[in-house]
């Protein structure tokens, strides 16, 4: 008889689960709160279309990202990702009226423009002593201006200076000092959705996975070191028999709830999305991604007209009106592309990522549960020696998998 191996959460952690136990031939069943699977990366559909195209937040992948590739490979849809045009192994900055081409990879260290310096770049190698950010690389100098802001921002969802030197160090050694091509960003061709979720769904039925979505697990029954059954929202009872077993795979607050003895981060920052559409698509070969080092938002990723703006660790505008953000922004569009959209659309997410500080970095919990046998924890909050990352939600999930071994 085949095992049940129960997943619930059905964001990219508890799919990417989903897809390895089904590989080890085990029945799996996946229990999602929500009415739709993706968790963080849902998308939304944009006015008369069908698809979903506007996402929740812009995601960057890199191409060094070995586990995302894989598991890209193994579900078919290894060509959801592309890189922005149209220099993919370079990223254009632009402050004040400097415009600054950053070569990614090992070039930046040889030969690093203006005003970078090669001595600051250096510095990074500090960062292996852990810490915050701000005790290992000097921020205020022009290379942390031009570089370490942003880069700590993106990658970390933090203000820099209070920002976990360890993770930096693993998103550096991950990418850019893997060379050019490990560095390379990745966007979603269309949408998260078509490129990472729909996939995995298609995937997963295809071998008899069955996704039970508006199905929250609100309550464990645990008899000495087993998870006996699992009751959901709508009053159900999932027994758990000695041939079963769980991935917990929910965000680290849903987690806590159901497991109160758990340790996990407590704090979170957010993430803000501004979703335009030019009046035009901008003329001649404008880079599509950018960063602004002095704006308000930070990352302007754009496919012909349609632009999204990110803005990392959004907290400090929490109190200010929507209306005086999206100004601000458009202003930054109107300097970026020569032209302000009419309309604009604001996405909060306000728990984007676990806060990425040496303090909560140490509350991130690995995958088992001290004295349950039969459950793993899986998610991008789990200690997985990286920020809150798609690759670091996958790692987890297939973590959390082959934790269980061969019982
Ligand atoms: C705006 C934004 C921008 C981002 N940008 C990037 C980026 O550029 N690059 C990158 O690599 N990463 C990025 N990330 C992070 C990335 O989205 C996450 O790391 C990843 O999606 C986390 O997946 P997860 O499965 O761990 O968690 P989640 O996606 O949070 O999935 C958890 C799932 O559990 C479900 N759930 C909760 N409670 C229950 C319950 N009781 N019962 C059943 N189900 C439950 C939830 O509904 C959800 O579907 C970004 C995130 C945001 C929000």
């Amino acid at each position: 008889m085949a095992r049940t191996t129960v997943i619930v959460g059905a964001g990219v952690a508890g799919l990417a689960a989903a897809v390895m136990a089904v590989s080890k031939g085990d029945k799996v069943i996946i229990l999602e709160a929500a009415p739709h699977p993706g968790g963080r990366c849902r998308a939304w559909p944009l006015a008369g279309e069908d698809l979903p195209l506007v996402d929740l937040g812009t995601h960057l992948i890199l191409r060094g990202n070995r586990a995302l590739h894989a598991y890209l490979d193994r579900i078919g849809a290894k060509d959801g990702f592309i890189a922005p045009g149209p220099t993919p192994g370079a990223l254009t900055l632009i402050g004040g009226t400097d415009r600054l081409t950053l070569p990614l990879g090992p070039g930046l260290l040889l030969k690093p423009p203006a005003p970078l310096t090669r001595r600051a770049l250096l510095a990074a190698h500090r960062l292996m002593r852990g810490g915050r950010v701000g005790d290992r690389l000097d921020l205020d100098s022009p290379t942390g201006r031009w570089l370490w802001h942003p880069l700590v921002r993106a990658a970390l969802n933090i203000d820099p200076a209070e920002g976990d030197a360890r993770l930096l160090s693993a998103v550096l050694r991950q990418g850019l000092l893997r060379g050019t091509a490990a560095a390379c960003p990745l966007v979603p061709r269309d949408s998260l959705d078509t490129a990472l979720i729909r996939p995995a769904i298609a995937y997963l039925t295809a071998r008899g996975a069955i996704l039970r979505t508006t199905t929250p697990l609100r309550r464990l029954d645990r008899t000495d070191d087993r998870i006996t059954a699992l009751h959901v929202g709508n009053g159900d009872t999932i027994p758990i028999t000695p041939m079963s077993r769980i991935v917990l795979a929910v965000p680290p607050q849903a987690a806590h709830r159901l497991l109160p003895d758990l340790d996990v981060p407590t704090e979170s920052r957010a993430i803000l999305n501004l979703h335009a559409t030019l009046p035009v698509p901008p003329a001649g070969d404008a880079p599509e991604l950018l960063g602004l080092i002095d704006g308000t938002g930070e990352w302007f990723l754009r496919r012909g007209a349609r632009v999204a703006v990110t803005l990392s660790a959004a907290d400090r505008l929490r109190d200010t009106p929507a209306t005086e953000i999206e100004a601000a922004i458009k202003a930054d569009l109107l300097r970026l592309y020569g032209c302000a959209p009419d309309q604009v659309r604001l996405i909060w997410e306000k728990r984007a990522t676990f806060a990425a500080t040496p303090a909560q970095n140490a509350r991130r919990p690995g995958p088992n549960v001290p004295g349950l046998l039969n459950l793993r924890l899986a998610g991008d909050w789990t200690a997985t020696g990286l920020p809150a990352t798609l690759e670091g939600a996958i790692r987890s999930g297939l973590r959390a998998v082959e934790s269980f071994g061969r019982r």
